[in-house]
């Protein structure tokens, strides 16, 4: 067993052993009522090449060796159990039944000393929840994933983490569009890692099936091995419990909101118990400062999923997490309270997250107007919002004219309002705005969605180097990084204003 294997990790599979699973292994999609997990072995794919690989990831687990077969799902190693979890999920604010690892084999925990961390394959075929699916990922959604959860993990905001990049050698079939052009596409496997994938629709399921023996398992679980409650006997142990998820979702989502990311798909099967951001699919970044945009085009009529209703929609979220938990409390009126604290903790997280950007020492009474003021200019014309706080720390003083660049038209920026607004925050932090907590809330460089097509176009060409050039970079996001400032610290292209990829994101991946 050589070091810095896999097979020298030190494999556990608590979720395996500590709750109820289904007696077949692999088979066919299918209903499995009970059970939270059912034994899966990953499709063997034909040649597996790794091509990118997270090296801070590695060393957290004690990697050195970069195994392209078992990363790529054609073997597996001792001490692996691999299985898909079951869940389900309310989908744009329907339930929507049995869902599961459709496209997502655990291969096992690793105890690193430190902590323990499921290791995850995206990508690598057919489940017994693939439903109609065939289980596999493409290219483009694959560098999406790696470089977005990366890079969310160095600006400091919670997220599942990503290993490795593997191209699998095979085509895989898309209708990218839904417009019954099918077309093949490059097929890849992403390694993710998180302390483990379990979601909102984890539990969900077994409570709208009238399964609360599984949901009382499930619930011990999670609580004996994820938090630092004490127990779930009584009322207020459980309360407890997801005060924690309440506060942890709410400060995801203001650090959403700071960095100007927006997840596209927050069905309820899409948020972590953890409060990690998980399952990058048809996400964006926004650019043009705009409550209202949405990347999905899949949600483009209804736009629930839009910049400016997350912190809304994860409230929604959680109460449906309240509701499949409450059969487990005697009181269950008492959830009410831990509702109100999500949304008190949002509050207060979106407070100190503005005080932050703006380089306020404390937010005081008051600041929530300029704040609101800020955000409605801000949407008065196109604004680049990475550019605009950027340059809003280096100011000297209260004049637009330092922050022309964040504008796409330089003829309609509405001068004089902006004028009086700065006066305002310049009396606010008496002309010393706290630039360093600026700087290091503020990133300078972020995955704006014509940077991640360009990784993606060239990928598709055998060229990595786009790819790997943007994940080095935003390793450092709050960095100067002068090498890359005048080719990455840019507003939109045209080219990209109506491109598929880059303005819109199709949630086929
Ligand atoms: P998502 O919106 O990507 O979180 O996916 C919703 C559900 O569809 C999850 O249960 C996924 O595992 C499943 N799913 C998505 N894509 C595929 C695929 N290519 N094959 C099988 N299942 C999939
Ligand atoms: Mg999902």
């Amino acid at each position: 067993m050589d070091k810095g294997t896999l097979s020298s990790l030190s494999w556990v599979n608590r979720f395996i052993n500590e709750t109820p699973g289904d007696n077949q292994i692999n088979g066919p999609p299918r209903q499995i009522p009970g059970v939270c997990w059912s034994k899966v072995s990953p499709t063997p794919t034909p040649n597996p090449l790794i091509r990118l690989w997270s090296f801070e990831m590695a060393e957290c687990l004690g990697l050195t060796v970069k195994e392209s077969d078992i990363l790529g799902g054609k073997k597996i190693v001792t001490g692996m159990n691999p299985y898909a979890q079951r869940y389900g999920g309310h989908q744009f604010g329907n339930w929507a039944g049995q869902l599961g690892d459709g496209r997502a084999i655990t291969l096992g925990e690793v105890n690193t000393g430190q902590e323990i961390l499921e290791l995850q394959l995206k990508g690598s075929g057919v489940t017994p929840y693939s439903r109609f699916s065939d289980g596999k990922a493409v290219l483009r959604s694959s560098i999406r994933e790696f470089l977005c959860s990366e890079s969310m993990h160095h600006l400091g905001v919670p997220t599942t983490r990503a290993l490795s990049l593997v191209t699998t050698g095979e085509n895989v079939i898309r209708d990218i569009l839904y417009n019954g052009k099918p077309a093949a596409e490059k097929g890849a496997i992403v390694c993710r890692v998180a302390p483990s994938f379990i979601r909102f629709g984890s539990f969900q399921i077994h409570s709208f099936s009238g399964d609360i023996q599984t949901l009382r398992s499930l619930v011990d679980y999670t609580v004996k091995h994820h938090f630092n409650t004490h127990n779930t006997q009584t009322d207020d142990d459980i309360i407890e419990w997801l005060r924690h998820v309440a506060d942890e979702t709410a400060l995801m989502i203001a650090h959403w909101m700071r960095v100007g990311f927006v997840h596209g798909v927050m069905n309820t099967d899409n948020m972590s118990i953890h409060g990690l951001t998980i399952d990058y699919g048809p996400y964006g970044w926004i650019e043009d400062f705009n409550f209202d945009w949405t990347p999905n085009t899949t949600d483009s009529i209804s736009k629930r999923y839009r910049f400016g209703n997350q912190a809304e929609i994860a409230g929604w979220n959680f109460a449906r997490l309240l509701e499949s938990i409450s059969p487990l409390l005697e009181t269950p009126r008492k959830l009410n309270q831990v509702l109100d604290f999500y949304f008190e903790s949002y509050q207060k997280y979106s407070n100190d997250m503005w005080s932050e950007k703006l380089g306020l020492d404390e937010f005081i009474i008051g600041d929530d107007e300029l704040i609101m003021e800020l955000v409605r200019i801000l949407q008065l014309v196109e604004t680049d919002m990475t550019i605009f706080f950027r340059l809003l720390s280096s100011i000297k003083k209260p004049d637009i004219s330092h922050l022309m660049n964040a504008f796409y038209s330089k003829e309609e920026i509405p001068e004089s309002e902006w004028n009086i607004w700065l006066e305002k925050w310049w009396i606010r932090v008496k002309g010393n705005p706290n630039r360093e907590k600026m700087n290091s809330s503020n990133p300078k460089y972020v995955l704006r969605n014509w940077m991640a097509q360009l990784a993606i176009d060239a990928a598709e060409k055998e060229d990595f180097t786009v790819a790997l050039e943007l994940h080095q970079m935003l390793k450092k996001p709050y960095s100067e990084q002068p090498e890359y400032e005048e080719k990455w610290f840019n507003k939109r292209p045209e080219w990209a204003r109506h491109r598929v990829g880059c303005s819109m994101l199709s949630c086929s991946s």
